[in-house]
């Protein structure tokens, strides 16, 4: 298995610490519905754990579910966003956070992505995010200053490497009005205090104050607690390179003195008809909207694997309209097998786990598909692999359909087109087409 370490900025050969490979994905926040390109990295994501169990590692994953103090900018000032959420929708921010998990796992699932063996609630981590900080503080790496506990950063040395951030340029252009008790710009908040009068509903005591913890501490915590550091591989956003990922790993060294990932993986974003996704622009469309537009979860699915995880993807309908019909093509052939059944064994399958397992090149996999002739027992690993639903979406075709294709048949050669046209209306209504062929009529789905 081939991987492109952000760490290392290479391609490497994968080799995990022990027998079970250990995976975070950085989750989301959830205040708001996932649209298509939150979605995407989960696709990926799951291509890769898929593509491990194929190569016959055992994968332990968790991902965290964002329900507690994650602001709306990067740095540590602006709204908490599921403070915005229940705002807007009138609820609690305990509601808001059940609902939009709900919805989350629902598109998890519609997507056939493999459950994580954890799902990690960030409000379940709080006494680890504490624990977390007084070894921060411990260890000397903490200041307190009035709106919370703040991570020295020119205390870790190799803070700019992973990002390779130009922290002297980045202090030169510090705004005026930059909290002028920071010692460094890039000093961020591992734990926050709640201002007196300040409207913030999830608090918990801590330094005789009520609190929250700040963005990056739960993926430290949880990391901590159900996978133990240093894991294998760390997936997330090129977003979260500069800020998140980076200060992951320096919390991470603080309180347990040890690096945080091996393997590091970073997707990039898509854009939608070549513009950034934003409400502004009211292209950010769920599956949902995809679904009232004609487009099956599955379809998506297909659009988002026949590109790359580091390529800049732009959405567009056409190519997802492309992506649709590429599917049902390749079920119409699982269809063919049904019709003609094939034992050819082409071992095909090796070589589409090859590509995928080179660096997750799955557009590679989808022409190798496209340009060989699979057996069942093929199109069922592919299935395994992608997690397309091939298979269980293309049935095959039952007795009753059968006898109306043969009733067809009987009608045309009696030249009676009236019945042979009744007949393919119904067959249409069961989502069959028919092809008629020197060797007689084919069936196919529409
Ligand atoms: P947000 O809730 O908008 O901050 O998005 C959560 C995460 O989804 C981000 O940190 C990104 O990693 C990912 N994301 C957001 N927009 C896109 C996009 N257009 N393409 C790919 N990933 C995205
Ligand atoms: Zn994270």
């Amino acid at each position: 298995m081939k991987l492109f370490n952000t760490a290392s900025r290479k391609v490497e050969n994968f080799k995990p610490f022990s027998e079970v490979v250990k995976i975070y994905t950085c989750g989301p926040t959830v205040y708001a519905k996932a649209h298509i390109g939150n979605l995407t990295a989960y696709i990926y994501w799951d291509l890769l754990v898929r593509a491990l169990r194929a190569e016959g590692f055992s994968v332990r994953r968790v991902i965290n579910l964002t329900d507690v103090g994650h602001l709306v900018s990067d740095g540590d000032d602006g709204e908490d966003k599921l403070e915005k959420g229940a705002a807007r929708e009138g609820k609690s921010v305990y509601e808001i956070a059940d609902d939009y998990i709900g919805l989350f796992k629902k598109d998890y699932s519609d997507l056939e992505l493999a459950e994580p063996e954890v799902w990690a609630r960030a409000t379940d981590y709080i006494p680890e995010d504490i624990e977390a900080v007084n070894l921060m503080t411990a260890n000397g790496f903490t200041y307190e200053i009035v709106d919370g506990v703040y991570f020295d950063t020119a205390k870790f040395e190799g803070y700019a490497d992973f990002a390779r951030l130009d922290l002297e340029g980045l202090q030169a252009g510090a705004r005026v009005g930059f909290s002028e008790e920071k010692r460094n710009v890039s000093d961020f908040a591992v734990w926050k205090f709640i201002k007196p009068g300040e409207k913030h509903a999830m608090r918990w005591d801590y330094l005789g104050r009520p609190g929250y913890p700040g963005w990056h501490l739960e993926c430290c915590s949880i990391i901590h607690k159900e996978l133990g550091e240093p894991i294998d591989i760390h997936c997330g956003g090129i977003d979260h390179i500069p800020v998140h990922h980076t200060n992951e790993i320096a919390e991470c060294y603080a309180a347990y003195k040890t690096s945080l990932a091996s393997t590091w993986l970073h997707c990039d974003f898509i854009t939608i008809d070549g513009e950034k996704i934003s409400k502004s622009l009211g292209n950010t469309y769920t599956l949902d909207e995809l679904s009232e537009r004609g487009f099956s979860a599955m379809d998506f699915k297909m659009w988002v694997l026949s590109g790359h995880y580091q390529g800049t993807r732009n959405f567009t309908f056409e190519s997802l309209e492309a992506a649709k019909q590429r599917r049902l093509n390749w079920r119409n052939r699982i269809a063919m097998l049904y019709q003609s059944p094939s034992n050819d064994s082409h071992d095909v399958f090796k070589i589409i786990l090859g590509s995928v397992s080179n660096n997750l090149n799955s557009a590679e996999a989808f022409a190798i598909i496209d340009n060989s002739e699979l057996s069942m027992e093929d199109w069922a690993k592919v299935d395994e692999l992608f997690g397309l639903r091939l298979v269980a979406d293309s049935p095959d075709i039952d007795e009753d359909t059968r006898a109306i294709i043969f009733e067809r048949q009987v009608a045309r050669e009696r030249k009676d087109y009236a019945e042979s046209d009744r007949l393919r209306d119904l067959l249409a209504e069961r989502g069959i087409s028919i092809l008629d062929t020197a060797n007689g009529p084919v069936w196919q789905y529409i």
